[in-house]
Order: C-alpha cells, then structure tokens, then sequence
C-alpha cells in the first residue's frame, strides 16, 4: 500500500490510522515536524480502506459551485463568552446547543505539555478548553472511532476542525448521521507540531518555568485577538500576536504543512453544515458591528445547519451579507509558500534552536514580513 507519493498528497489528519482494522498505521513525525502515516506491511491486509478515508486520495466533497449557502456576520451577545472566543463565538453557541441535547462537543485542546490534540467536551466547563484558535495541528488520533461510537449511540456530536479533517471524518464514517454537526473552519494552512514543540521548549528555558498556557488571539486589548499571550512559571506574559516569533514563521508562510499550500478547501463551497472564521473587513461591510473584540463569518451550507441557526441566532447579534462580503483569502485559494521555506525548513533540522530563531529574527523574518506588510500575500 502507497497512501502517498509526495508530502503534498498528505494532510496529516491522521484518519487512516483511525480507520484500519488491524493497527497497522502509525503517524510518524518528519524532520519538519509533521507527521504522517506509516503501513506496517506485515499487518496490512490491503483492505483499502485508509485510502477511501483519505481526504486528498478518497471521494472528494459532493457539493460545489452552491447556491445554497447563506452568509451572516455574529456576535455572541454574552461579551464574556466572545472574549473567551477567537471570533465572534459562534463555536461555544454550537457547542451549547449540542449540550442542551445532551451531546458532546469535539474540538483541539493542549494538553499538559501543550501539544494540540482534539478532545471532547460534554459540558461548559469542559468547553473552556477547546476555545479558542491554536495555530498548531492538532493530533485526531482515535477521534474518529470515538465519534462514531457516540453516533451509533444515538448522541449529538458537533465536531469543529480544518476542513481536510471534517471531509476526513465524514469519509471515515462512511454514511450520513442525522445527529452530527461538522463546523469547518476557514483555514490559512496548518502549522508545524514539531516547531511548536521546539518553540515551546524554548519559552520555558528563557522564562525559566513550564508553559501552562499559550493564547493566540487574546482579546484584551480591544485589537480584534491580535494580542498573544502565554503564562510560564505561573507568570504571564502578553504581546502583539505580530512580534511574536512563532507566529512571524506562520504568518511569514514558512511552517505550514505541504499540502495547505495545494489545499482543495480554500473555497465557499464545503459539504460541512457551517463554515466558521474571522469576518474579515467587518470595517467596510459593518463599521456599526466593529467594536473590535472579534466578529463571526458564518457560513450555512445545509438544511440542518439552517434548523440550528434559527435557534442559536437568538444568542447573538447577527446580520446577513453577500457571498462577495465574506470572501477572503482562504476562501479563494490556498496560502503560497515564502520562497524560502525549503532553506528555512533545512536550517531548523540542522541549527540548535536558539540559533535558528536568531537566525530567522536576523535574516528572514523583517524582510519577509515587510513584504507581506507591503501586500503581497492576503495573510491571516
Ligand atoms: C490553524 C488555523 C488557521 C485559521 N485560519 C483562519 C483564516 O485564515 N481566516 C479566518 O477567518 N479564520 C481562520 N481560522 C479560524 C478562526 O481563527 C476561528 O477559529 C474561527 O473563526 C472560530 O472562532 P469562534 O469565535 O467561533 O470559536 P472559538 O471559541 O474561538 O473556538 C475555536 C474553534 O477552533 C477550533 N480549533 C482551534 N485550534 C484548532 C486547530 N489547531 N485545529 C483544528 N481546530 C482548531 C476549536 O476546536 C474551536 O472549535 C483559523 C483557525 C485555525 C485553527
């Protein structure tokens, strides 16, 4: 068995160790810190079935070119809850609904040594965890099997997720269940584990204590989440989400995986129930809705996702808008690579950390982030 032939034909969301029947599919982290699946040809029985579930090689999503959609921009009325959001909170809104059915939420969470990986949440206190973005890739190991067990059971499940991971759980389940919730999200490219592990490391050693919390787009400071902030040793420390290190490799385009770069689902036309992301230009489309603690994009692409919304809008002030006003980038094409990727992926397998992000702070990351400044790329 094959399951791909370039790094570009794997999106690593892991549904293909989930689905085989024997175990013979183990993720395996590459010297850039992804990981991707490994067959144990003496177990494989070549039933097939990891290449059906694959998200790139499998069936490809039925709905395209949709009339169907329906557009809105959200904000959770609960100010508290949308603090605690990326956005505009639609999520936690879904969540709740899902709760109020006695279902269970699934969404990317870090774990003690904040490594991101995808848990469940049966209550609000349980949800805490899942909020908010993490710009790493989040590891699905036996999350699919789980979901399907709930399914089966007859439970709600809502799952949030990129969307090669929700077109990898529909494929893995391998039929329709009228009580699952698939939110996908707009998605700039998914970012290196290994580099976050590294980066990690690093911040402890500096602060000198162990990494309790990392937040991506904390909202304090009334910038629509462009605040970073992160506690080690129990001491917290808070800044623009743009001079933080890690987040000038992302958004400078040099740790996203692969196959972002040829990403089948930067577009509107998905086969989840919502699509969810930042309304980028609020500004322009909504001056009036701009208070600048984070607005939803919120994207309806079935008849369920239509019987939710008219109860979870209750929640929220919201207001409908054109195809034309939500898109963005990531809704258009992929994120292209920095033109540097490969020397800078070469230098962090080679370099010791330190001096690798000395490097990258000397040599790369002004330059390039001038560049994007200066418009090229259509950046997060
Ligand atoms: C890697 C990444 C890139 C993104 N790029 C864009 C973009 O270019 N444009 C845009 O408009 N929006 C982007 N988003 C989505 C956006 O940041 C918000 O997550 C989304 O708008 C939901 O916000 P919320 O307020 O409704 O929910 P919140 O309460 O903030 O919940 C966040 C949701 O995202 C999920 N999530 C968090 N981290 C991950 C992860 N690593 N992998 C999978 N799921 C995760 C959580 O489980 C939760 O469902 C990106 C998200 C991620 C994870």
């Amino acid at each position: 068995m094959e399951l791909y032939r370039k790094k570009e034909e794997c999106c690593g969301c892991g549904a293909c160790g989930d689905v085989c029947p024997v175990g013979a599919i183990h993720m395996v982290m590459d010297g850039e810190g992804f990981w991707y699946p490994e067959i144990d040809e003496k177990i494989c029985i070549k039933c097939g079935k990891c290449e059906r579930t694959c998200p790139i090689k499998g069936k490809k999503p039925e709905k395209a070119g949709n009339s169907y959609d329906s557009y809105f921009g959200l904000r959770a009325k609960d100010k508290d809850l949308r603090l605690a959001s990326s956005s505009g909170g639609m999520f936690p809104l879904l969540a709740d609904y899902v709760f109020r059915r006695q279902g269970v939420v699934y969404g990317a969470a870090y774990d003690r040594d904040m490594r991101v990986a995808h848990r469940e949440a049966q209550n609000r206190e349980e949800l805490e965890a899942l909020k908010r973005t993490k710009y790493v890739q989040s590891d699905l190991t036996g999350i699919y099997r789980r979901i399907r067990q709930y399914l089966e059971e007859g439970r709600w499940v809502l799952f949030s997720g990129t969307p090669c991971q929700a077109h990898a759980l529909r494929l893995s389940l391998g039929k329709a269940y009228p009580k699952l919730i698939v939110a996908d999200l707009v998605c700039y490219g998914a970012p290196s584990p290994g580099i976050w592990r590294s980066y990690v490391g690093y911040l402890e050693r500096r602060r000198g204590g162990k990494m309790t919390a990392f937040s991506f787009r904390d909202k304090r400071a009334g910038d629509n989440g462009h605040t970073c902030a992160y506690v080690t040793g129990g001491k917290e420390y808070a800044g623009s989400l743009n001079a933080d290190l890690y987040c000038r490799m992302y958004f400078t385009d040099h740790i996203i995986r692969p196959a972002c770069h040829a990403c089948a689902y930067c577009t509107v036309d998905r086969d989840s129930d919502f699509t969810l992301g930042d309304f980028w230009g609020i500004g322009k489309v909504r001056p009036d809705m701009d208070d600048r603690f984070g607005t939803s994009m919120v994207i309806l692409h079935t008849e369920l996702a239509r019987e939710i919304w008219e109860e979870v809008k209750e929640e929220a002030d919201w207001f409908p808008c054109g195809r034309e006003d939500v898109l963005q980038p990531r809704l258009v094409g992929p994120t292209k690579a920095s033109a540097h990727r490969e020397r800078f992926m070469g230098l962090y397998q080679r370099l010791p950390f330190v001096l690798f992000l000395k490097w990258f702070w000397l040599k790369l990351s002004w330059r390039e982030f001038q560049r994007r400044l200066m418009g090229g790329r259509g950046g997060k």
